[in-house]
């Protein structure tokens, strides 16, 4: 997959591509990546890239010029090009699925107030915001859809490692243990030591629907579980129905 970041600071995402697990992805071929300062582009005195709002307000927008011809410089008009941005639809991990079968992904970071309107019907594909929150750029943004995505594709990590995670099956992981077995006073769950494999399933099971019902009860509404997962989840819901009378 080759992934075009076009940002005003480079020194941002740079050390994304250049550490860990993506390190790793670029030197075996598998991600390439192109940065692209689109203020490389501004053919004005200043290599000025921003001015204030039409209708008045507060800030600065991203003007159209510069950054549209740093996009037609890489042809990006009918490519998946990616706009950050807290107005977007929120982005899932269904749609990380989705863009891992991408060739080429471009991302437009955004700063300030945000970009000229006019670039985002132009040339962007998808408006994406990564949570109910407004961040100060779309540095950020861009890696973490970025980091969602690359590790999905075949050979950047370990299959297993992809098969029982957190939104598989619309459902959150279970806890993880490990070494040490002593840790303050809090012990490992037995059935975790008892190497009874069927056991552990369970439990595991059992914790992957609890941690849904505490923390995102809105997903299970959409889960499609098992006949032995939904009798699961009646008889948790059973006990603490119970235990709170
Ligand atoms: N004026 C914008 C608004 O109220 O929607 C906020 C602009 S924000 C200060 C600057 C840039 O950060 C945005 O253009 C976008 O690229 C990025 N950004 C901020 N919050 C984000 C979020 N929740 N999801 C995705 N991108 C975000």
């Amino acid at each position: 997959m080759k992934i075009r970041v076009l940002t005003l600071f480079p020194e941002m995402i740079e050390p994304f591509f250049s550490s860990s697990i993506m390190k790793r992805a670029v030197k075996k071929g598998i991600v390439e990546y192109e940065i692209i300062n689109f203020r490389d582009f501004a053919n004005n005195a200043y290599n000025k890239v921003d001015d204030l709002p039409y209708g008045g307000g507060a800030g600065m927008v991203i003007m159209p010029d510069a950054l549209s011809l740093a996009l037609e410089s890489i042809g990006a008009k009918g490519k998946r090009v990616i706009f950050p941005t807290p107005s977007g639809r929120l982005f899932t991990q269904q749609d990380a699925q989705r863009l891992k079968e991408e060739d080429e992904l471009v991302f437009i970071c955004g700063h300030y107030e945000g970009i000229d309107q006019r670039v985002i019907d132009e040339y962007v594909s998808d408006e994406f915001s990564i949570g109910d929150y407004v961040l100060t750029s779309g540095e950020t943004a861009s890696i973490v859809i970025i980091d969602a995505v690359f590790r999905l594709i075949d050979g950047v990590i370990n299959k297993d490692s992809l098969s029982c995670e957190s939104f598989n099956d619309k459902l959150l992981e279970y806890p993880q243990y490990t070494r040490s077995l002593r840790y303050c006073s809090n012990s490992v769950p037995d059935v975790l030591l008892s190497g009874n494999h069927a056991g552990i399933t369970n439990w595991r099971d059992e914790m992957r629907l609890k941690k849904t019902m505490q923390f995102r009860p809105d997903m299970l509404s959409d889960a499609s579980l098992s006949i032995k997962m939904r009798r699961k989840l009646i008889n948790i819901t059973d006990k603490e129905f119970l235990e709170d009378l």
